[in-house]
């Protein structure tokens, strides 16, 4: 089956920096890079490269060709990806000597598509596909309500976290994806707990305690691996990419948190954002 992804393409410009800006200040930072990013991009790569056809809606500006053509190389299928005159979406990471980060987040492309562009990238799919969902562009109710007419699978990603995108969002969702924090504000938003919430299930991702599934009135957990984090970038979308690939291929619940666990803890060890996801075959190592 074929996984669509309507989600954010972003340059990631990291600077090393002694410590995060205060207000007024300059600051030298002590090391730069740029890496493709976004949480819309790292979800594409994570699907593909666990193994899925991924199918990449989204947009870049004239100076996100390289964006566009990265992802490509990623694996995944970029027709569905426009090339449009608003600039790249981008983010500005701080990072200090402690792991610590401060981000500024330009959007840019990322919300320019229009829902008639979205329903044609959408055409083709049919039931049993999966689309993928984050709060990084716009029109997400819309897209997740046209895919769940269609018998698509919705899973979603409520990051940011916006009460009013997930309000708008969830009547169409199969899964609802978060974090700690995410669930913990999206419970007290709606003065209920996780098993409660009106979606068939859900995901939530514990950092270095694991994750824990709940669905059919029941609830799965998994431990996450031990290792020496380097760098926490992208290991939610990670996770979330790889778990939705592992159940579009078949895998039961319990081995698409295993796989998924894996993966996401291989990604911590690694610096950078989508290029520093790994591969199917990687993963299959760590695990055996
Ligand atoms: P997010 O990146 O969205 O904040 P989490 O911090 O919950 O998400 O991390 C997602 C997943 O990445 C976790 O469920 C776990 O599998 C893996 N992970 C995160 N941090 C670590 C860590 N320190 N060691 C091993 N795995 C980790």
């Amino acid at each position: 089956m074929t996984i669509f992804n309507l989600g954010s393409i972003n340059a990631d410009h990291v600077y090393s920096v002694p410590h995060l800006p205060l207000p007024g200040e300059t600051l030298a930072a002590t090391g730069f890079s740029i890496g493709l990013g976004g949480k819309g991009t790292n979800q594409s790569v994570a699907a593909a490269r666990a193994g899925s056809d991924v199918f990449h809606i989204g947009a870049v500006g004239p100076d996100g060709v390289w964006a566009r053509e990265k992802l490509a190389e990623l694996g995944v299928n970029v027709d569905g990806v426009s090339q449009i005159q608003t600039p790249t979406g981008h983010a500005i990471i701080n990072v200090d000597a402690n792991a610590e980060n401060a981000i500024v987040l330009f959007p840019g492309a990322n919300v320019s598509l229009s829902e008639s562009e979205i329903s044609r990238a959408l055409e083709a799919g049919k039931a049993g596909d999966t689309l993928l969902l984050q709060n990084e562009t716009s029109h997400q109710a819309f897209a997740a309500e046209l895919a769940q007419k269609k018998g698509i699978r919705v899973v979603y990603s409520a990051a940011p976290f916006s009460i009013e995108a997930v309000r708008a969002v969830l009547p169409f969702v199969s899964m609802l994806a978060m974090n700690e924090g995410e669930a913990a504000q999206l419970c007290a938003a709606l003065g209920t707990n996780i098993e409660n919430l009106p979606v068939p299930e859900t995901l939530v991702t514990l950092g270095s305690k694991g994750a824990q599934w709940h669905g059919n009135g029941s609830n799965l957990n998994v431990e996450s691996f031990s290792v020496v984090p380097v760098d926490t970038t992208g290991a939610g979308d990670t996770f979330a990419g790889y778990f939705a690939a592992a159940r579009d291929q078949g895998a039961d619940v319990a081995q698409a948190l295993k796989l998924a666990s894996a993966a996401a803890a291989i990604k911590v060890t690694r610096a950078g954002a989508a290029e520093a996801i790994p591969a199917r075959a990687e993963v299959d190592v760590f695990l055996s």
